[in-house]
């Protein structure tokens, strides 16, 4: 890849209103709120603020855009692909300024932006576009005299609801398979990251779709989520985000129109390494399973089980290699570690260290805050622990790596079950036996092999267990945003 430029300096921020209709508009009783730098946790803007009205005002232009005979219905599905790549064109000529916008909103290392996450969305957004016009019913085998076939249909009014911690690739990952099956979407942005998702917006109304197809519309959970998730006139919810808020989007869908929902919620995924495994390869694997993001990162992967023949060495080299990444500012091309998103999240895992100390947990290295401007936690290993820790348990979201030791595969594939999570796994072994065993018996959605964070948009990602409902990404995507219809018809043919 050719090098990276430097981060854009003085960004200037374009884009702060909410998106209906393909306009940037004040929110209705003109509310804003403060958008933050989580580097240095000074003010970039003021965004406005969508409220219950707000949400009103963009479901009905979504509806609008959905209507029979509109522009958006009539639109060949292939010219649906044409827009979805013509805005991956866009996404990429302005790489280096979204990417600088979302390190600045957000956190997000600079350079991973630039260099994976955008051309990663770009992928994700071509993927869906290819599928415009592929995905189709069937005809089925009937008695003479009928004919039946199906459609697979847009399911209507769709609501993306994301988090803040990957916020271009979630709205791209919603966009995607959405709009590609005929779908209108009204998007809200987690309230800690809303820039990216503006800008985004600026772009869907310069690459051509027609107005009221998306809408961008940043606000909080209570205001701007919960009217969403209990809006009568919204068909789908599609959430990414805690397990706690999840429940209770499944709880709204039940309570108002039974609206589908699919929910990609938190994790607490296993890493084991067996005493086989190339153990340089798998410390680097383990460390940017857990630090990648800062450990803000629902599949991270932050139970590492470790054989007990090469468990004292692994840790040593963990230790060595979490104390050798440069924590700063996520703008500079050389950090390795960013801010946590706010003070909020580092005050969490600066709890959660504390409560584990407690409980028994040894620091190895880390263990506390960076102090001064920002929100920087030290990259944390810990050791002795033991299952039935809170540690172990809940899910941290921070730059700590918990090192387990194990004994055998039953053992330690009864261990990394036992949690109410099941969205990611990995193994590393150089043995077959060991690797299809682990494979076949964890409980989660995705298992990597020698690997980590081995993402495609043809690869289907969710969770099992309380990670979540639905796929996301892959052919498996398609099905979360089509219905089918059967349609049976008697013929009334000629006798021969
Ligand atoms: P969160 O659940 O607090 O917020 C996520 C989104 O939901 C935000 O946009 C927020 O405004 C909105 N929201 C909050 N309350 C709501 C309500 N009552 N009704 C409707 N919307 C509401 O989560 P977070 O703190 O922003 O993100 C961290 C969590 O997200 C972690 O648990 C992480 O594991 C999870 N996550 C999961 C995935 C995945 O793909 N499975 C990806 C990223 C993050």
């Amino acid at each position: 890849m050719d090098k990276i430029p430097p981060a854009v300096s003085n960004l200037e921020v374009k884009y702060t209103k909410l998106f209906i209709n393909n306009e940037f508009v004040d929110a209705k009783d003109g509310s804003t709120f403060p958008t933050e730098d989580p580097a240095t946790g000074e003010n970039i803007c003021q965004v406005s603020e969508a409220k219950a009205a707000d949400v009103d005002a963009a479901v009905a232009a979504a509806r609008k855009a959905f209507q029979p005979g509109s522009e958006w219905r009539k639109m060949a599905p292939k010219k649906r692909g044409v827009l979805l790549n013509k805005l991956a064109d866009l996404l990429l000529r302005d790489q280096h300024y979204l990417a600088s916008l979302e390190s600045l909103d957000g956190g997000r290392l600079y350079s991973a932006c630039f260099a994976v996450d955008i051309p990663s969305c770009a992928d994700v957004l071509r993927y869906f576009a290819g599928w415009a016009d592929k995905d189709h019913g069937s005809t089925m085998p009937m008695e003479d005299g009928y004919f039946a076939y199906t459609r697979h249909e847009p399911i209507g009014v769709c609501a993306g609801i994301i988090p803040w911690n990957v916020p271009l690739a979630m709205f791209c990952w919603k966009l995607g398979p959405c709009v590609s099956m005929g779908n209108v979407l009204v998007l809200k942005p987690a309230e800690l990251t809303p820039l990216t998702a503006l800008y985004m917006a600026s772009l869907i109304k310069e690459a051509g779709f027609p107005p009221g197809v998306v809408n961008v519309i940043p606000g909080f959970g209570k205001t701007a989520g919960s009217p969403l998730s209990r809006h009568m006139d919204v068909d789908k919810i599609a959430f990414t985000g805690s397990t706690l808020v999840g429940r209770q989007i499944q709880k709204d869908s039940a309570e108002t129109n039974l609206k589908r929902v699919t929910l990609e919620l938190g994790g607490k995924s296993p890493n084991i390494v067996f005493a086989d495994a190339n153990i340089d390869f798998a410390v680097e694997m383990a460390h940017v399973a857990v630090f990648f993001n800062n450990g803000q990162i629902c599949c991270a992967g932050t139970r590492t089980y470790v054989h007990e023949d090469i468990y004292d060495e692994f840790v040593k080299r963990s230790v060595v290699r979490a104390k050798k990444g440069i924590v700063g500012s996520p703008t500079s091309l050389t950090t390795e570690h960013g801010p946590q998103i706010n003070k909020l999240q580092k005050d969490k895992i600066l709890k959660y260290l504390e409560g584990g100390v407690k409980q028994g947990c040894k620091i190895e290295c880390g263990g506390g805050e960076i102090k001064g401007k920002g929100h920087f936690v030290q990259p944390t290993v810990l050791t002795n622990l033991t299952d039935d820790m809170t540690v172990s348990k809940e899910e941290i979201f921070g730059p700590v790596q918990q090192i387990y030791k194990f004994k055998d595969v039953s053992e330690v594939l009864k261990r990394a079950n036992n949690t109410k999570y099941g969205l990611a796994a990995a193994v590393f072994t150089n043995d077959i036996n060991k690797a299809m065993a682990i494979s076949n018996g964890i409980e989660a959605g995705t298992v990597w092999v020698n690997c980590y964070y081995k993402f495609d948009p043809c690869l289907p990602f969710g969770g099992y267990k309380q990670s979540g409902t639905g796929r996301e990404l892959g052919q498996y995507a398609l099905h979360e945003y089509t219905q089918v219809k059967t349609v049976a018809i008697k013929l009334n043919a000629p006798a021969l």
